[in-house]
């Protein structure tokens, strides 16, 4: 059993009950949700449309005592604190080391899986930890309060790898790759390629049918964990005279007869984490490593990744609080000038103030889509709004502690520096901020065009 396992087993058998009582007042929910479920929403006298790319929950929330959206449940807390500790005392330690080596250190890898951290949301008889989405997006913001680039690590690993097989992979897929993604084998998301970023779905990759499997020929770029990766989920197209609709997803092994990780990127941020260029040279791959259904691919991704960037936001905003307590560490215990320490002084603090008013609205945003996906709700706008601000806040944040820390700030012994410079890539991946702010307004103006 996982060490997060083990730590949150008493939580679990607690909640058990809880799980209990939750489900006879979900009971009494759904009766009386036939009578008082609220009415839909209007503008201008015209009912607004429903944008539910899920099934709604229709219960009466009004019989619930509504709680703070910073209120996690015990198994949650439970989580958020041995990831904490986790990430205090394992990771922050090597973060600076594993920035200058430009590589993640294999330890690590190894105790995120010891620790349950690589299967979060993969049930229990798979050797998962079996818990909710919530769990999963504390896990990320945790880890990169420490070190964004562990955190993107577990981040790609869970909320695209991990959902894509529980969600299309075949029983038989399911059994022999959950217990692995589980335990041991780091999986990538190849989406991404040189003439497709934003317009994902211009993907030149083709797959061909052959009697016993597919043939996937082309080439991938920007591939998180590729490095480290055994387990490759492949968007190419299958049937090219289709268009997008000709998107197919695949499942790659590392180590297949003409697949190659042509090139390490060298980066700006984030420098840990592995990015690559894969090459496919007519890769050959057995007919049930087809995941999911021909020609669905792009419905994958879209909906992965409008779930992923959920994660991202998580990612920012343990960043914009692992900078802000670094810095604030050091102005109010450590630096002094004019006799007093710099956060003392007005100008800092109304600083200060206002970082960590962001911090925590951008965490609400993504505590509140999380809650959303989990309900069954449309959490489409919420995500992309959560990743957009997480990653402003953390750009701004990172940025005014490395001022904060003056010198101390701008130099390699800390790390104020490496956030600031981590910071940038949650305007870049899983939809750019432009990509962000598209979806949004399109859909706040399908609301409001009556
Ligand atoms: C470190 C790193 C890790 C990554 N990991 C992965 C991964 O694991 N898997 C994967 O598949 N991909 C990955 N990516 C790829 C990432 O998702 C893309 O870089 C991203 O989607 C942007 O695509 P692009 O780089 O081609 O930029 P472009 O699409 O070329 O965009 C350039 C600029 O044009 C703007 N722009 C483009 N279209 C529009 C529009 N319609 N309206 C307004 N502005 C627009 C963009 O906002 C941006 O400012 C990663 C990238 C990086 C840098």
């Amino acid at each position: 059993m996982s060490a997060i396992a083990r730590a949150l087993r008493p939580a679990v058998q607690r909640s058990q009950g809880v799980a209990r009582s939750a489900t006879a007042a979900a009971g009494r929910l759904s009766t009386a949700s036939a009578r008082t479920c609220r009415p839909s929403r209007t503008f201008n006298g015209q009912q607004l449309r429903s944008l539910s790319a899920t099934a709604r929950r229709c219960n009466d929330l009004d019989d619930l005592t509504p709680t703070p959206i910073t209120h996690f449940s015990e198994i949650e807390t439970a989580m958020q604190d041995s990831v904490s500790k986790f990430a205090t005392d394992v990771i922050l330690p090597k973060a600076r080391e594993m920035d200058e080596a430009e590589k993640m250190d294999p330890a690590v890898v190894e105790q995120l899986f010891e620790q349950g951290l690589m299967g979060i949301e993969i049930p229990e008889e798979f050797g998962g930890a079996g818990m909710n989405f919530t769990s999963a997006i504390i896990g990320i913001e945790e880890l990169a309060r420490a070190d964004p680039s562990v955190s993107v690590m577990v981040d790609v690993h869970n909320t695209l790898v991990n959902t894509a097989v529980l969600k299309w992979g075949s029983p038989e897929l399911k059994k022999k790759w959950l217990p692995r993604l589980a335990t041991d084998t780091v999986g990538s998301f190849c989406l991404s390629e040189p003439v497709s970023g934003s317009d994902a779905f211009a993907l030149a990759t083709k797959a061909t049918e052959t009697a016993d499997g597919y043939t996937i020929s082309g080439g991938k770029m920007w591939i998180t964990n590729s490095l480290e990766a055994n387990f490759f989920i492949v968007f190419a197209n299958l049937d090219p005279s289709k268009g997008y609709k000709g998107i197919t997803a695949f499942i790659v092994e590392k180590g297949t007869p003409g697949f190659q990780i042509a090139k390490k990127e060298k980066k700006l941020g984030i420098k840990a984490s592995s990015t690559c260029v894969i090459t496919f040279d007519d890769v050959k791959i057995p007919k049930e490593n087809l995941l999911g259904e021909k020609g669905q691919g792009y419905k994958y991704a879209i909906g992965l990744l409008n779930e992923g960037r959920i994660g991202i936001a998580a990612q920012m905003t343990g960043l914009a609080l692992g900078s802000f307590e670094n810095a604030v560490k050091y102005v109010w215990n450590d630096r002094k000038q004019f006799g007093s320490l710099v956060g003392e002084f007005q100008g800092m603090q109304h600083q200060i103030a206002q970082a960590y008013t962001e911090i925590t609205a951008a965490r609400h945003l993504v505590y509140n889509a999380a809650r959303k996906k989990e309900a069954g709700e449309d959490f489409v706008r919420d995500a992309a709004m959560a990743k957009l601000y997480a990653s402003q806040v953390a750009g701004r944040v990172s940025g005014l502690a490395v001022e904060w820390m003056g010198g101390m700030g701008f130099v390699r012994e800390g790390l104020a520096e490496k956030y600031f410079r981590d910071s940038k890539i949650g305007a870049i991946y899983e939809g750019t901020s432009n990509i962000q702010l598209n979806t949004i307004a399109k859909l706040l103006q399908k609301e409001y065009t009556v």
